[in-house]
């Protein structure tokens, strides 16, 4: 038996799994071993004085009110700061909560930002509507095109938004290649990483200088809550995003957080089986004759297939299938399903088959979406936990009633 690990053997820096289990965790004077749910909005003090000097600058483990921080919450976001490599995180109510908020923190009237133009819905929306009505110029590209990236950023260009894999097309972005661009002009590099997932993406160590997760998604990974949560420099973190949630109201409830911390712990596990799945279901039903597509970064076939293998481990948990016939075939498809259900989340324990062009990118004129690749018979599927062979059984009955 080897002995105990001597301080010089100690690796620097621990396991992701190590991390996404211990990471963060305050005990109370119970000594719990499960993180404690902390469901209270408020704090008392010892005193009128301390009350003022809390006011005046709360330390690391003293909180004033739970929209500007509670134990609990700080714990999900230490702990999903600590997965990522991140100073610091600011845990939010959704990730659209952390998609505005990353943005509207540090955007004022007259700057000019570039982001890719594959986006899920109401990341397009705050762009394209909520931040061009404050006097924020936004200028949209083809995210895979990185000529029309070099085109697009400028001197004075103060962010660049990308999804890294956009939803539901799932196109890849070659971000180190963007960032070089962004950096070249001083612009921050905000990255909505949902679909990469934490598991997968080093999004950070290749550039970004902000990400942001819906947790609702693989961290939650069970269906139940709905959270988010920015990533970034202490200072970015503190300084910009915090004085902007605090007081607008996007904090993420102690409640929501007990669950996402709990989901961290076998988000690794899950994240991993799903996508193993996914690759097997993509190389399973590409060919088929009744999909005019299947669209998944870890397929060869895929046209950003070695961009996806240059950054990411594997490729993810979610593929798109263009039923050959359209609406009315993609709807038949769906209607036979049996253990997929349908619905709109992804990420889940459950798999999920969602008709983008009727639901989530329902409001996108016809001409973008297919600009976009959302096509009448596209049909998003998100990969759970079921057995590999009952997914596949199913997806082909789905095929037969076609
Ligand atoms: C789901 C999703 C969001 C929004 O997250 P919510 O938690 O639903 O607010 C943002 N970006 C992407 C890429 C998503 O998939």
């Amino acid at each position: 038996m080897e002995g105990p690990m001597k301080d010089s053997e100690t690796p620097k820096r621990q396991g992701a799994r190590t991390r996404a289990v211990h990471a963060g965790i305050r005990r109370s004077g119970y000594g719990e071993v499960s993180e404690a749910l902390f469901l209270t909005q408020g704090f008392v003090y010892d005193s009128a004085e301390q009350a003022e000097q809390r006011f005046l600058k709360a330390g690391d483990d003293e909180f004033v009110y739970a929209r500007y921080g509670n134990p609990t919450v700080r714990m999900f976001e230490e702990r999903i700061a600590a997965l990522e490599g991140a100073e610091d995180g600011f845990a939010t109510a959704s990730g659209m909560a952390a998609v505005n908020g990353a943005l509207m923190s540090m955007l004022k009237a007259g700057d000019h930002v570039v982001s890719s133009r594959a986006l899920f819905g109401s990341c397009l929306y705050i762009l394209e509507e909520v931040l061009t009505r404050f006097g924020v110029e936004v200028s949209f590209v083809d995210g895979t095109d990185l000529g029309a990236w070099r085109a697009a950023i400028r001197p004075g260009t103060r962010a660049v938004f990308l999804e890294s894999i956009a939803n539901p097309t799932l196109e890849v972005i070659d971000l180190p290649a963007v960032a070089e661009l962004a950096r070249g002009v001083g612009a921050t590099v905000i990255v909505d990483n949902v679909f990469a997932t934490p598991v997968f993406s080093r999004a950070l160590e290749q550039g970004a200088d902000v990400v942001v997760y819906s947790a609702t998604k693989h961290i939650d990974g069970q269906g139940r809550a709905l959270g988010g949560v920015i990533l970034g420099t202490r200072d970015f973190v503190r300084k910009t995003v915090e004085p902007y949630l605090k007081h607008t109201g996007g904090a993420m409830s102690p409640f929501n957080a007990w669950v996402m911390l709990k989901g961290l712990e076998t988000m690794d596990l899950r994240v991993r089986a799903q996508a193993e799945t996914a690759q097997a279901l993509a190389e399973a039903l590409e060919g088929d004759p009744r999909l005019a597509r299947v669209l998944y970064p870890g397929l060869p076939s895929h046209p950003q297939h070695a961009v996806a293998a240059r950054l990411m481990e594997r490729g993810g948990t979610v593929l798109s299938v263009d039923v050959a016939g359209g609406q009315a075939a993609a709807f038949r498809f769906l209607n036979a399903l049996d253990v997929v259900t349908i619905s709109n989340n992804l990420g889940d324990a459950k798999s999920i088959a969602t008709h983008p062009a009727t639901t989530t990118h329902q409001r996108l004129p016809d001409d973008q979406k297919a600009a976009l690749g959302i096509t009448p018979g596209l049909v998003r599927l998100s990969v759970g936990l079921e057995d590999p062979a009952d997914l596949l059984a199913d997806l082909r009955a789905g095929l037969a009633a076609v």
